[in-house]
């Protein structure tokens, strides 16, 4: 799960944060800020205070749908279905509006595929998120990134996403699978 796509699967498929995010955030951080600067119990507070609750409504029910449209298509196509814990997961500290949006995206879709999961008869797994995203799902090198490059290019030749890169290594500790180097001495591996 990330900032930039909602969801990525270890199939290559992406799942996008409703098109109608971005332009919320920005009207969500400017009601916030007309609340703020008016005067409480007024009639212009009141007025902007319910804009603000109506624009809250809105991105929670375009996110509900979101959610709700994705976990169909992941427990209709798959039988486990492996997320990344989002409780380790140290992104959800940050206080940036943007995160906080994706997050509570993240946490409905976990939990709506584990709801409709649980009455379809299938599995979904939570395992610890830590360095998915540095390791090389092909072969257990450690490949360092900042959070801009958003290519996993590794030594071994494999090149892919690095959501996708993540996902595969999130599928891997669930299944207890590890990459392992083809050639040379084996180096660090961190699973
Ligand atoms: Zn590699």
């Amino acid at each position: 799960m990330g900032v930039k796509h909602l969801a990525v699967t270890s199939d290559e498929e992406y799942f996008d944060h409703p098109k109608y995010l971005r332009k919320s955030e920005r009207k969500l951080k400017w009601l916030q800020r007309m609340v703020s600067r008016r005067k409480m119990g007024s009639n212009r507070w009141r007025k902007a205070a319910l804009m603000l609750a109506k624009c809250h409504e809105y991105i929670a029910n375009q996110r509900k749908d979101a959610a709700h449209k994705i976990s169909r298509y992941l427990v209709d196509n798959y039988d486990w279905i492996v997320f990344e814990d989002l409780n380790i997961r140290g992104m959800v500290k940050n206080h940036q509006l943007a995160k906080s949006i994706a997050d509570a995206g993240w946490r409905m879709l976990v939990q709506f595929t584990a709801y409709k999961a649980e009455w379809a008869g299938k599995q979904v797994i939570a395992v610890d998120p830590r360095n998915t995203s540095q390791v090389c799902s092909e072969c257990g090198r450690i490949v360092k990134k900042t959070l801009k490059e958003r290519t996993h290019r590794c030594s071994c030749g494999y090149v892919a996403d690095r959501d996708v890169n993540a996902a595969r290594n999130i599928l891997h500790k669930a299944i207890g699978y590890v990459p392992e180097l083809r050639y040379g001495q084996l180096e660090l591996n961190l699973f």
